[in-house]
């Protein structure tokens, strides 16, 4: 049983996993690098990370996450169950449970 599940890999859910690591959780996170990231040519805002392209950064944001223990499941999430206490997560062919869950809006998923 994982304290909280993050769905999406790009910068919110990898800050997301960073920042409940940090206080003590444990983590899983679900999906691919974000192709808006993978995509950008080059990412002029970011603070402390002047004029980086999207593939660089991504790899940063991965460095990063593999500092922690977050545990990283590298596919889409297909359904979520909430159980009451806690959510039932399906990615592939695997189950896996949280008692806690960060989605972020844009993702397309069957919710149950
Ligand atoms: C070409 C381009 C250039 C850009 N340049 C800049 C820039 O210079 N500066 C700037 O500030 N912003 C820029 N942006 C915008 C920036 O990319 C987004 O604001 C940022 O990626 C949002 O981060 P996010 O983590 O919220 O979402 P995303 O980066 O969209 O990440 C969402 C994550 O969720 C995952 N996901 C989706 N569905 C599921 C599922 N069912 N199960 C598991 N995972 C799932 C995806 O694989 C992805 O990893 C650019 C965007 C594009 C397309």
């Amino acid at each position: 049983m994982y304290d909280i599940a993050i769905i999406g890999k790009g910068p919110a859910g990898i800050s997301a996993a960073i920042n409940a690591y940090a206080r003590n959780k444990k983590v899983i996170i679900f999906g691919q690098d974000s192709k808006k990231i993978l995509w950008a040519p080059s990412i002029p805002n970011y603070a402390g990370l002047p004029n980086i392209t999207g593939t660089e950064f991504m790899g940063r944001l991965n460095d990063h996450l593999k500092t922690t223990d977050a545990f990283v499941v590298n596919q889409n999430v297909l359904a979520v169950y909430s159980l009451g206490t806690h959510f039932s997560i399906q990615a592939g062919t695997e189950m896996y449970e949280a008692k806690k869950l960060y989605l972020q809006q844009e993702l397309i998923l069957k919710r149950q």
